[in-house]
């Protein structure tokens, strides 16, 4: 092919054209055998070619789409071995910026962590997610340091280049977070010893301060302490994007939707080919600064009329978030998940807010500082969060499901065909279901209003796939949530388990991270017995997966 015409490759052409024939056939003859691009070595000795070696040529994300659609055109593979030959990694390489690769060989890796948000970024560290803010609106670019995030430093993750935590999962805040914008993220970095006030982090005995520079590879988990070039691909100039996709549409098996829980994402994933949402958080839709105040009111209420009052001002937050998104994806579908973490979460942390809520409903401080012991809890992830929510608190699933309707109702009138799915999670027993299922039926009923939608749940806890059939009974759909059926299968945390993991691969008892590629042994046999399960009872179900997977 003429990428291998480098000058030395000419000068040999002009010198010796028997050799070099004889060069271009072997290498074809090769290339035909092998069916791939061939990375060869050879010598010339007396006159005489000797072939020394030959081996399927290593290649970047750019190279490989080229080369699969070029082996196809000269008729060496068919459409179905280029969708084989071109992996997710590629299609990240194409579509994320990525470190300069002779920059990045020439730099040492000073440290590793899970590779959460792939392709690279380079910054200059800094601690918390305000400093993020500001840096970058002076023009910086930044890389965000902590321990883990939550979703209170979202403003701060969305404005640096890339993230870097030094506990976490695949599946926790930072990882999901990051990946759902595209970001590049490295978390549970052991070696991070962070000290937030002194705004230092020692990694392997070297100490670095804010301002110092970073590169992540956040595809490979390696960071650099250096600035190195990145490099970016357009994807409007290139086609290989989009001939990929239209040729995975030709042969696929499976639909794929988004993960988006913004309108802007939402709009992004469409314009990429996203056929629906397949998840879209709402948790994530309260931590703006206009909204996290009700949501604490609500989360703080002692009395029925005062969440009520909270949900009241959160209600055309919600339907306005549920309208823009809903008319982004319409006709397609848009799997809604109701209200899913454990409220502590909303709570504030720091002493300004803390005296803002106070000084809101007109409390003592230290009420809230009791509100806030109240709600502790010792196992957050197994604790009062998913439909256990809704079942305390109807008028949570009510308000969301008041919203949802709503919006939908809207944009019927305006002439769209929006097509919510409303998904309540993780429910592990069949009148869970049923409970949470017929408060969002009356909201609906009391519409008088024809709408096309359906009502689901996420399968992610074990006892759920156990007793698929019972809630397949009442169920429209199924979503497999991995992430937390992952964990609740193994019994590990998603967000400590890189604490361990390593280990476990340093010592073969785990081939791969379980919260990245599936455990087709353990955890594939849940889903198997669910589908099973779920279908028999119900040959409607349709049965998805949201997990990272
Ligand atoms: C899951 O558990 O797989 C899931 C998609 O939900 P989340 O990650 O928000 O818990
Ligand atoms: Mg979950």
């Amino acid at each position: 092919s003429k990428s291998l015409q480098s000058k030395e490759l000419e000068s040999l052409e002009e010198k010796y054209p028997t050799l070099y024939g004889e060069l271009y056939e072997i290498k074809n003859n090769l290339e035909l055998h092998y069916k791939d691009m061939q990375d060869l070595e050879f010598t010339i000795e007396n006159q005489k070619l000797w072939m020394l070696q030959t081996r399927n040529g290593k290649r970047n994300g750019v190279s490989a789409i080229k080369i699969a659609f070029d082996l196809k055109e000269d008729g060496i593979i068919d459409e179905q071995e280029v969708l084989n030959r071109i992996s997710s990694d590629h299609l990240n390489e194409i579509m994320l910026p990525i470190i300069d690769v002779n920059e990045e060989r020439q730099a040492d890796v000073i440290t590793r962590g899970l590779p959460a948000g792939p392709g690279g970024a380079t910054g200059q560290i800094v601690f918390s997610a305000d400093d993020a803010e500001k840096w970058h609106a002076d023009g910086k670019e930044v890389i965000l340091v902590r321990r883990e995030t939550s979703p209170e430093d979202v403003h701060g993750m969305y404005a640096a280049s890339g993230i870097l935590t030094s506990r976490g999962g695949m599946t926790s805040h930072a990882a999901l977070v990051a990946r759902g914008w595209g970001k590049c993220c490295i978390v549970g970095c052991a070696d991070l010893l962070i000290n937030y006030s002194n705004k230092t982090v020692v990694i392997n005995n070297n100490t670095y301060n804010e301002g110092d520079w970073l590169t992540l590879n956040g595809s490979l988990g390696n960071v650099y302490d250096k600035k190195l070039s990145l490099v970016m691909n357009d994807l409007n100039s290139n086609p290989l994007f989009e001939n990929t996709m239209n040729l995975s549409d030709k042969y696929k098996g499976l639909g794929v939707r988004a993960n988006a829980d913004t309108e802007k994402d939402a709009l992004n994933a469409r314009e990429l080919g996203a056929q629906g949402i397949g998840l879209c958080r709402t948790e994530h839709m309260f931590f703006s600064p206009n909204r996290i105040l009700s949501m604490r009111k609500m989360i703080v209420a002692t009395t029925l009329e005062e969440r009520q009052n909270a949900l009241d001002e959160l209600l055309p937050h919600q339907k306005n978030d549920f309208y823009g998104i809903l008319k982004a994806m319409a006709p397609y579908p848009v799997t809604i998940r109701l209200l899913d973490p454990p409220l502590h979460e909303f709570l504030p942390q720091t002493d300004k807010h803390i005296m803002e809520l106070a000084d809101e409903l007109n409390v003592k401080k230290d009420k809230i500082h009791q509100i806030i012991e109240d709600l502790y809890e010792t196992n957050p992830m197994l604790g009062h969060r998913g439909c256990r929510l809704g079942v305390t608190y109807p008028e949570i699933t009510k308000m969301q499901a008041q919203a949802i309707f709503s919006a939908t109702k809207q944009l019927i009138k305006e002439g769209l065909k929006p097509y919510p799915e409303i998904m309540i999670p993780l429910i592990g027993t069949e009148k869970e279901f049923v409970h949470q299922k017929e408060v969002i039926q009356s909201v609906y009923n009391s519409m008088n209003f024809e709408m096309e939608h359906k009502i689901g749940t996420m399968i992610e806890l074990p006892r759920a796939c156990l007793v698929a059939d019972k809630i397949a009974k009442h169920a429209e759909f199924f979503s497999f949530g991995t992430n937390d059926l992952t964990q609740t299968t193994f019994g590990y945390s998603r967000d400590d388990v890189g604490g361990f993991i390593y280990d476990y691969f340093n010592k073969s008892i785990l081939p791969n991270d379980p919260f990245e590629s599936i455990d087709v042994d353990g955890v594939g046999s849940l889903v198997g017995l669910a589908v099973k399960k779920g279908r028999k009872e119900n040959d409607n179900l349709k049965i998805g997966i949201c997990g990272e997977h």
